[in-house]
């Protein structure tokens, strides 16, 4: 039995072929996967019921299942998903009542092998990469489930995108050709991977960069995140300003802010010297408490002054919206645990 979730138009076309039925049906059932998003063959109903049948006899839709669901009071969906082989990943949609779009967080791992200190993924180590079939079918499960088209893609859920990189790119190709998402609508978050970061600037691609920094100076980035010891923040930057050259992308700057950790008056001056000559927008994300750290929630003062600080140095600041945090599905507490 093939799996239709995650085929290319080609894929299916060499399906259609074998039943001796032409190209045309082949991009009928393309659209039902990738932006009708149905949940049975039966529901394909511009196939004749005997083609519908026979194709029941070689392909189905999708093998991944839906182990757990949560709404959050604000609408954050969180999915627990389960592979056939057993392992499970989150997967989050985040809707925003102001705007059409549909945010769909998806993970590119089972587990983290960076294992940053405030970071609910990275206690559980590293266990698998998802396969690019399987990160495209998060979003498929999504769709089939709710009923509604997904129209912006972070990369933000568990695992790190850029220890993945073949099947995160090919997801994003997937994305952009068969979901009609636009690669702006695109975005890839990373721990600092260089040597990731670094195929990324070569591969020409219209998404955004997002770099997880969240320290202001090479000594308290090693404190929160150990891959600071690896690639320290002058590497970094030096990598940043080629990969901004050669795309002419804008990237974003991921700050999370720790109380009395990072959010100091000292810290916005270090940050806003770091990034002074980086072509980037800044977004403060305040922590979301997980369990085995004492790390806490900045103040809103705190927060409020952090970002004037780093507004009169001339960049863009937005401040992260929690969402989801009732259910944990909100940053950094995505374990992939049922319970
Ligand atoms: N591994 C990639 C992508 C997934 S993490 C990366 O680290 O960038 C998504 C974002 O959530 C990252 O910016 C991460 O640093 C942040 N995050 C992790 N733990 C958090 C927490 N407890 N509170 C708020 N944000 C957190
Ligand atoms: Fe991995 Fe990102 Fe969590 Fe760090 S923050 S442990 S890189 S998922």
């Amino acid at each position: 039995m093939k799996i239709l979730s995650g085929l290319t138009l080609e894929e299916i076309e060499k399906i259609t072929d074998e039943l001796k039925a032409s190209k045309f049906r082949a991009r009928q059932i393309h659209n039902w996967i990738y932006l009708k998003s149905v949940k049975s063959i039966d529901e394909m109903t511009d196939l004749s019921v005997k083609f519908r049948e026979e194709l029941k006899k070689v392909v189905c839709i999708s093998d991944t299942k839906i182990k757990m669901k949560q709404e959050s009071s604000d609408g954050t969906l969180k999915y627990l998903l389960e592979y056939p082989d057993g392992q499970c990943v989150e997967t989050v949609l985040m809707r925003f009542d102001n705007r059409a779009n549909l945010t769909a967080c998806v993970s590119s791992q089972v587990g983290c092998a960076v294992n940053c200190s405030f970071c609910a993924t990275g206690k559980r180590g590293f266990i698998r990469n998802l396969t690019y079939k399987e990160i495209v079918e998060q979003v498929l499960t999504i769709q089939r489930d709710t009923g509604l088209k997904v129209t912006n893609i972070v990369f933000m859920g568990q695992g790190e995108p850029l220890l993945n990189l073949d099947n995160v790119l090919k997801s994003m190709e997937m994305f952009n050709e068969n979901f009609q998402i636009g690669a702006r609508r695109l975005t890839v978050s990373t721990s600092g991977i260089i040597p990731g970061i670094e195929r990324l600037a070569g591969e020409d691609m219209q998404s955004t960069l997002a770099i997880s920094l969240h320290a202001p100076n090479h000594e308290i980035r090693k404190q929160l995140m150990q891959i600071e010891n690896k690639y320290p923040m002058p590497e970094l930057k030096k990598t940043l300003k080629d990969y901004i050259a050669k795309t002419g992308r804008r990237i974003t700057i991921e700050y999370l802010l720790i109380k009395d950790l990072n959010d100091t008056l000292q810290s916005a001056k270090e940050l806003a010297a770091y990034l002074h000559d980086l072509k980037c927008n800044v977004n403060l994300i305040p922590y979301n408490p997980t369990e085995k750290n004492d790390y806490q929630k900045p103040s809103d003062r705190s927060i409020m002054r952090f970002k004037s600080l780093i507004e009169q140095s001339g960049k863009k600041v937005t401040i992260r919206l929690e969402r989801g945090a009732d259910i944990d599905a909100a940053c950094g507490q995505l374990s992939g645990k049922a319970s």
